[in-house]
């Protein structure tokens, strides 16, 4: 599911690849359950790899928390009209 891929540890994320130490960490590696960079990530190609770009699952992470938080006010709101 696209939310578990986003839980990841940040702390991976902030973090330049070991390879290539003036790379970003920008996806992970679910099948050797390592972080990649942009030029790991195209040894990794066959691999079942997610995004884990920082900002980009930040950003994914705060539209998923207004999305919850205009559904929690709807349920609210249709709760106090149906009174
Ligand atoms: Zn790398
Ligand atoms: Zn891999």
């Amino acid at each position: 599911m696209v939310v578990d891929d986003l839980l990841y540890d940040d702390g991976y994320l902030e973090q330049n690849c070991v390879a290539h130490s003036n790379e970003p960490v920008r996806f992970y590696c679910k099948d050797d359950m390592s972080p990649l960079c942009a030029v790991c990530v195209t040894e990794h190609a066959a691999h079942d790899f997610v995004v884990a770009d920082y900002r980009a699952a930040m950003f994914v992470k705060q539209k998923l928390i207004d999305l919850l938080s205009n559904l929690d006010f709807k349920t609210l709101e249709y709760r106090i009209v149906a009174r």
